[in-house]
């Protein structure tokens, strides 16, 4: 997610560290660093000239000069300004006074409407909400059958044109999108849902016809978001569908998709700012549970590799099982051993966090390590937990029992080699060693030794 970006920025400052004034001449070479990284990463022009501009103003200003740390006053305006051309403020969701709350997802064909349809759904039943999908997309044949699945997945019904004759690669559902989606709010309403989300079709360019369809569907149920949805990976073309968009059928909100991709994104970066509209969701792949509010500060902060620590936090604890890591605490701080069950434990629950590098990409200075990071092997977690199930109940309590004839046997159980059970006790008793001095320290329990 803005990698490029994010090195080229860092690297700048890093030539900005250690210095004491900044002459006019320093200032205008980091701006123009600022203004070639942002090129490069494919922000708009109009939006690169503004931020250079306010750049330059504010770092040639007493703001700068007269602090302790000029350097670091410009990282901080560079962060400010970025925040601003993301949109400033979080933006939640407006739900209406009387529901149903009615969410329209607009945006060209493979942007990521569909998938978004099931993570918003999923996201707002486990905030309690009971939402409906509303299929109106009937361009494509599948695209029914594929809003079908994601409802599935999420858990929440969906309302579809022709039940049972969907399905069918080559079946063209014929109908009336406008129709489906008015009659898709009217049985939610009547089925007492309090959100509707209404999937519609997607082109492949920006197509006239198409969007005066989703004009008609937008007339047709008023809804109180119209989110576009855009493909941070389209480059340039970004700005020009997004206006397209606007003035076809006005938006209320913007959602980035496929953040997590390696491509430049900065096009993405310049949508809030050209439509004057904010961006309210990040899709991070394919799984339902990527998904994250959008906050531009935090993405700034990430983006400058100055972590996004409150977004870490916030995805460890929906992965987290709270009453383990409790009882591990509570272990650790009334001075009880570290067995291996407990290590185990520890290493399963960093797993179910699921991609690691994702979570300590957002730890600040972590952009540096990315390449140690894309070397992270998750299945080094199953080989532990193989070795570690290959022990007795006794073994795993006290390794310190575990001999060497035993150290074989516990090899040949797991299908790895005697080399792997010796490495794991090694790591495990530093792991034990660090919890002993946590408990003396009073601390939590952090990461188990395991992480290489
Ligand atoms: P639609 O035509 O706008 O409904 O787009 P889809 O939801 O069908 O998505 C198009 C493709 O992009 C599918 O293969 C999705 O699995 C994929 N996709 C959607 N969102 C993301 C994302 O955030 N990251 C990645 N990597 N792929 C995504």
């Amino acid at each position: 997610m803005f990698n490029s970006l994010s090195d080229r920025l860092t690297a700048t400052f890093k030539n900005l560290r250690g210095r004491g004034r900044l002459s006019e001449a320093d200032i205008d070479a980091t701006v123009r660093e600022i203004r070639r990284a942002l090129l490069d990463a494919d922000v708009a022009v109009p939006v690169v000239r503004e931020f250079t501009a306010a750049v330059r103003e504010r770092a040639l200003s007493a703001e700068v000069s007269g602090a302790l740390n000029p350097a670091q006053q410009v990282v901080k305006i560079v962060n400010d300004e970025l925040v601003a051309i993301l949109g400033g403020q979080t933006r939640a969701l407006q739900f209406a006074k009387t529901p149903p709350t009615v969410i329209m997802l607009a945006g060209l064909q493979g942007a990521g409407k569909t998938t978004l349809a099931g993570k918003l759904a999923l996201a707002l039943r486990e905030q309690g909400h009971t939402p409906l999908l509303v299929a109106a997309d009937l361009q494509r044949p599948n695209a029914v059958t594929q809003l079908s699945v994601v409802a599935e997945r999420a858990g929440v019904p969906v309302f579809a044109p022709h039940p049972g004759n969907q399905g069918a690669e080559t079946e063209v559902v014929i109908g009336d999108p406008v129709g489906v989606a008015r009659d898709g709010v009217a049985e939610a309403r009547a089925k007492q849902h309090d959100v509707v989300i209404v999937d519609t079709a997607g082109r492949l360019g920006v197509d006239q016809v198409l969007m005066k369809q989703a004009a008609d569907i937008r007339d047709a149920v008023q809804p109180d978001e119209v989110l576009f949805v855009i493909d941070a990976m389209i480059g340039q073309d970004a700005v020009a569908t997004a206006k397209a968009f606007e003035e076809g059928v006005d938006f209320t909100g913007v959602v980035l998709s496929k953040l997590d991709g390696d491509a430049r994104g900065g096009a993405a970066l310049s949508v809030a700012t050209i439509t004057g509209r904010p961006i309210m969701f990040a899709s991070t792949g394919e799984k339902l549970t990527d998904f994250e509010v959008f906050h531009p500060d935090r993405m700034a902060s990430r983006i400058l590799d100055m972590g996004d620590v409150l977004t870490l936090i916030e995805q460890a604890e929906k992965a987290f099982d709270a009453e383990q890591a409790e009882k591990m605490a509570a272990k650790v701080s009334a001075g009880e051993d570290f067995s291996l069950s407990d290590f185990l434990v520890q290493m399963q629950q960093m797993k179910k966090l699921g991609s690691m590098k994702k979570m300590l990409g957002m730890l600040p200075g972590m952009a540096q390590m990315r390449d140690q990071l894309e070397n992270f092997d998750e299945r080094e977690v199953d080989r532990v937990q193989a070795l570690i199930q290959s022990m007795t109940p006794a073994e795993r309590e006290n390794p310190k029992i575990i001999n060497g004839s035993r150290r074989a046997r516990i090899a040949r159980g797991s299908g790895q080699t005697t080399t792997a059970v010796n490495q794991l006790l090694e790591r495990f008793t530093q792991a034990q060693k660090m919890m002993r001095q946590m408990s003396k320290g009073g601390g939590m329990p952090g990461m188990p030794g395991g992480v290489p």
